[in-house]
């Protein structure tokens, strides 16, 4: 049980009172005992000196007269020859008596003339004090006075007596005191600790006046300052938390804040109607409230890498992904997540998820996307029709006059573009929408090569072109991909390294294949490209030299397909050139990557 500031004062005070009293006890007791044992040494010294009037020098005396002297004064007288037998004790009969030359008073006295000494008797339970004279060498030989110290006995009896009520006295009077002291400080010490409860329980603007110690007034002084602070603070903070909390609940988008273990801290009003839910999401894991894995593995993938990552996902109901667009259709939502990991104030790396609603955005998207799909499947068939027609009408020359034959040749060619045009914008759609019917199969990389060189073979020698192949690891060439696609691709590169050379230059094609990727390198010695337009040649229907491409039958499209193709092989693109001295295409495709119909789910990524 803890113990109170009473108690314990109360038990101090005690322990005080009572080494005090126990000091004072000991101390008069040996100060009256000293001076009682001066009184009695005195008299036995005087009672000495009158015994030796009754002994004569030559040791004889009267037994009667010191017998009666001993009784009178009520002490005791022991005369003792110089050989050390007692020759008369008033007490003892002498006769029965050992020899007393080595008691201690009497060795002293022997050398000293005089000798004192103090022995308890067991029989009376009181000291009894001893006074030896010695006589000298021509007298008989020592004469001894003793008496108990009776004196003690009844100064014990009262001491004790008058002792014992003092103190019980002493100890009520001091409790009474200690108790009303403390009484008087228990009070505001009580008004103190109902302050800091008030304190403790929220109530910061409670105040109290201590009547009380100096002590005390201070420290409730102390306290009431405290809390006065602490509630501007609390004010201030509360300020700027809901400022805050304003802010975040009026973005369109959703926030959340995930603890290193994927649990929300908190989430925003928006990330509530994005999620479609009025559950509390603080305090769930995260996979609870969007179940896709693809999510899971950003997170994991996010907090190890401790790198921002995205990723688009369908929403419907409480589906995520795939199942979403299957069930949803129209209904589905496009929720693009951005993953950014930020370091909360215990330093503890934590996740900021904003989710926004991308559905109006891919609706357009899907829009365009299918218009172009649309126009172009609309413009194939009459543009095949008209370059078809004005390829036969042209083998009719002679019946053409030269006027006609420009004519139909003008057609033909600019129908031809067109149609190019329309076959990669077709490719484009079924890569993007993921309709493409080519799947991976097993093939040898090498053979695959070869088919898109061939490709461009009469292009390279009209220009006496030489394009060499070099393998790294010939030994790992089986690898699993749409070899259609990327021929098409190393088709694409392999026809600008040509287009974008002179004559007589060389292009090389160098294949790698590791455990994970396979990588293809095309290399020209040509015009090169500006460090500003390097970025930019992956868009659709982006040129350096408009004119130059269309003069080589480019549709400004061969290398926003390449980029697509890589995508869809988990993959990408980069090109390193310099200008003037040639340029290095690097497609890094994933060796074993995920099946074709994974397609929709590289969309975020092909959007871009
Ligand atoms: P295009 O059909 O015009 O060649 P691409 O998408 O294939 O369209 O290429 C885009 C642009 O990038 C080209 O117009 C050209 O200016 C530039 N380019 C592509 N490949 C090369 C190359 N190997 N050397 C120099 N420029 C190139």
């Amino acid at each position: 049980m803890l113990s109170t500031i009473r108690s314990q004062s109360l038990l101090v005070v005690l322990v005080i009172l009572t080494v005090t009293l126990a000091s004072a006890i000991i101390i008069s007791q040996s100060t009256f005992l000293i001076s009682v044992k001066e009184q009695v040494y005195e008299s036995l010294e005087s009672h000495n000196v009158y015994v030796d009037t009754l002994v004569s020098s030559d040791g004889s005396f009267n037994p009667g007269s010191v017998q009666e002297y001993a009784d009178i004064q009520n002490i005791r007288i022991t005369l003792i020859h110089r050989d050390g037998r007692v020759l008369f004790d008033s007490e003892y009969d002498e006769k029965s008596m050992e020899s007393h030359l080595y008691r201690q008073e009497v060795q002293t006295s022997l050398k000293k003339g005089m000798g004192t000494s103090e022995r308890f008797s067991a029989t009376q339970r009181l000291p009894v004090l001893y006074l030896s004279t010695y006589e000298g060498p021509e007298a008989f030989g020592f004469i001894r006075v003793s008496t108990p110290l009776q004196q003690l006995r009844s100064h014990r009896r009262v001491f004790s007596r008058y002792m014992s009520l003092s103190s019980a006295l002493l100890l009520l009077l001091t409790i009474a005191i200690t108790a009303y002291t403390l009484s008087k400080i228990n009070r505001p010490l009580e008004d103190v600790k109902q302050l800091a409860s008030s304190y403790a329980n929220g109530n910061l603007k409670a105040k109290k006046i201590i009547r009380g110690p100096l002590e005390l007034q201070q420290l409730s002084q102390v306290l009431m300052e405290m809390a006065g602070k602490l509630n501007t603070t609390m004010a201030d903070l509360n300020t700027s938390r809901s400022m805050i909390e304003t802010m975040i609940n009026s973005v369109s988008q959703g926030l959340i804040l995930l603890d290193s273990n994927l649990t929300v801290q908190i989430a925003n009003s928006p990330s509530y109607a994005l999620i479609g839910t009025d559950q509390v999401l603080d305090g769930k894991p995260i996979h609870r409230i969007i179940n896709s894995p693809a999510l899971m593995e950003r997170l994991r993938q996010s907090l190890k890498e401790q790198t921002g990552l995205t990723l688009i996902l369908e929403h419907y109901n409480h589906l995520w992904g795939e199942t979403a667009i299957i069930v949803g259709r129209e209904q589905t939502k496009t929720i693009r997540i951005a993953i950014d990991p930020v370091y909360s104030e215990t330093d503890n790396l934590a996740i900021v998820i904003t989710l926004t609603d991308m559905s109006a955005f891919a609706k357009l998207e899907q829009i365009r996307k299918d218009f172009v799909a649309n126009v172009s499947h609309e413009l194939k068939t009459p543009i095949t029709a008209i370059s078809g027609f004005a390829h036969t009408l042209l083998e009719e020359q002679e019946k053409l006059s030269e006027e006609q034959q420009r004519y139909l040749s003008i057609i033909q060619r600019q129908s031809d573009n067109m149609l190019t045009v329309i076959q990669d914008l077709l490719l484009l759609s079924s890569l993007e929408n993921g309709k493409s019917s080519l799947t991976r199969s097993w093939v040898d990389i090498e053979h695959v090569v070869q088919q898109s060189i061939n490709s461009c073979r009469y292009k390279a020698d009209i220009k006496e072109i030489m394009i060499d192949t070099l393998i790294e690891n010939p030994d790992s060439l089986s690898v699993y991909i749409h070899p259609m696609l990327i021929q098409q691709a190393l088709t694409n590169l392999l026809m600008n390294a040509v287009n974008y050379s002179p004559e007589h230059s060389q292009v090389t094609v160098q294949i790698s294949v590791n455990e994970e990727d396979i990588i293809f390198k095309v290399t020209d010695h040509g015009v090169g490209i500006a460090l500003e337009d390097q970025e930019r040649i992956f868009e659709r229907f982006y040129r350096v030299d408009a004119a130059r491409s269309r003069s080589q039958g480019g549709t400004g499209l061969g290398l926003s397909i390449v980029k697509h193709i890589a995508q869809v092989h988990d993959g990408s693109v980069e090109v390193t050139s310099t200008l003037g001295r040639g340029s290095t295409f690097t497609i890094r495709v994933s060796r074993k990557g995920k099946d074709f119909s994974s397609l929709s789910s590289h969309r975020e990524q092909i959007n871009s």
